[in-house]
C-alpha cells in the first residue's frame, strides 16, 4: 500500500486525496461541484488547507460531507471554514453533537468505555485525539438516508450505514456502482503498509453493523472506497464484507465461550483475549479493541449471555 502523501484522479470529476497517518493510510475524496468542489471527508488539521496553501490543490470547497464523528475525518473542517465562510458542513444527526463540539467527542466516544468499565486511553493519547479534531465546527445541514447532493456533477446518494459509528453514512453513485465507503466496513482492522492489520477494528454498535454489512452485501459495487484501504473493485469489496462479517462472529464466539468457562471477567482480561487471539499490531494499539469490545458486550447481553455487574464485571448468566 502507498503510504505517501498525494492525489489521484480516480476518474473526471472524482478524486482522492492520501497521506500517512501513523504507519496507516488516511484518504478522502473531493467530488467535482458544479462551481467548486464536494469532499467527502476532510482528514486531519492541515490535510486539505496545506495542499491549499502550497497550491497543489486548488478551486472553491462548496461543501463538506463528515461520513461520521471522528477525528481524521473531520479535523481540517474548521480551518476550511475560515477560508471558505461560504461552505456548507453536513451530517448525520445521529453523529451531529459530536461533528461540532470535540471535547464531547473525546469524552463520550473515545472515552466510551470509561464510566462503565473504567477503561480509558492515557490522559496523553486523549489530549492528542482531541488535538487532531482541530477547532469546533458548526454543522450547517443535516444528511438522511436517500438524499442527494445538490450540485454535484453526478447523482449521489446518501446511505445510512451506522455500525461504527451511530450516523455513518456513506455516498452512492447507482449510476457508476462507486461507493465511498468512509469506516462503514472495517475488515480485520486498517493495514499497514505491508497489508498487514495493523489495529483492532473499530465497529462498535454491532447490530447496526451487521445490518449495513448485509445491505452493502446487496449494492452491485463497481468500485468501493474506503478511508484506511485503496479502493478496492466489487470483487475485492464482497471479500472485504465477508471477512468483516466473520470478524464479527468469530469475536463473539471466543468471548462467550471465554466467558462460559471463567464464569466472569473483566473489561480489561477480555480485551487482552480479544488482542492475544487475533493481533498483528503492537500493544500499543491494544486499546482500540474497546469500541469492538463493548459493542460485543451490548450484543451478547441484549441476548442473555452475559451481564454487566454494577463493578464492571462480565458475568455469565
Ligand atoms: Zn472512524
Amino acid at each position: 500500500m502507498n503510504l505517501t502523501k498525494g492525489a489521484e484522479e480516480i476518474r473526471p470529476g472524482l478524486w482522492r486525496l492520501f497521506e500517512p497517518l501513523g504507519e496507516r493510510l488516511l484518504s478522502f475524496y473531493a467530488l467535482r461541484h458544479e462551481d467548486g468542489w464536494v469532499l467527502f471527508d476532510a482528514g486531519v488539521p492541515g490535510s486539505l488547507t496545506s495542499r491549499l496553501r502550497q497550491g497543489v490543490w486548488s478551486g472553491d470547497i462548496r461543501k463538506a460531507i463528515i461520513s461520521h464523528a471522528d477525528a481524521d475525518h473531520l479535523g481540517d473542517v474548521a480551518s476550511l471554514k475560515q477560508q471558505y465562510p461560504e461552505m456548507v458542513v453536513a451530517c448525520h444527526q445521529a453523529d451531529r453533537a459530536w461533528v461540532e463540539d470535540h471535547d464531547r467527542l473525546v469524552q463520550e466516544r473515545y472515552g466510551h468505555a470509561k464510566n462503565r468499565f473504567g477503561h480509558c486511553y492515557p490522559p496523553e493519547v486523549m489530549s492528542a485525539l482531541r488535538q487532531m479534531c482541530g477547532d469546533h465546527c458548526v454543522v450547517d445541514c443535516e444528511l438522511n438516508e436517500g438524499d442527494q447532493i445538490d450540485g454535484a456533477d453526478q447523482a449521489w446518494c446518501v446511505l445510512h450505514t451506522p455500525g461504527h459509528s451511530p450516523g455513518h453514512v456513506c455516498l452512492w453513485c447507482a449510476e457508476t456502482g462507486e461507493l465511498l465507503l468512509g469506516d462503514a466496513v472495517l475488515g480485520y482492522g486498517p493495514p499497514d503498509a505491508t497489508g498487514k492489520p495493523s489495529m483492532p477494528p473499530t465497529h462498535q454498535y454491532i447490530a447496526d453493523y451487521l445490518k449495513t454489512l448485509q445491505r452493502l452485501v446487496e449494492l452491485s459495487v463497481s468500485t468501493a472506497m474506503p478511508c484506511h484501504w485503496e479502493p478496492m473493485s466489487g470483487d475485492m469489496f464482497t471479500e472485504f464484507l465477508r471477512q468483516s462479517r466473520e470478524t464479527v462472529y468469530r469475536d463473539l464466539g471466543l468471548l462467550h465461550d471465554f466467558i462460559r468457562a471463567q464464569g466472569q471477567a473483566s473489561f480489561s482480561e477480555l480485551l487482552l483475549v480479544l488482542n492475544r487471539s487475533w493481533g498483528t499490531w503492537g500493544e500499543a494499539d491494544y486499546a482500540h479493541y474497546s469500541y469492538a469490545l463493548d459493542g460485543y458486550l451490548d450484543y451478547l447481553s441484549n441476548q442473555g449471555c452475559v451481564e454487566i455487574s454494577d463493578n464492571g464485571l462480565v458475568v455469565r448468566t
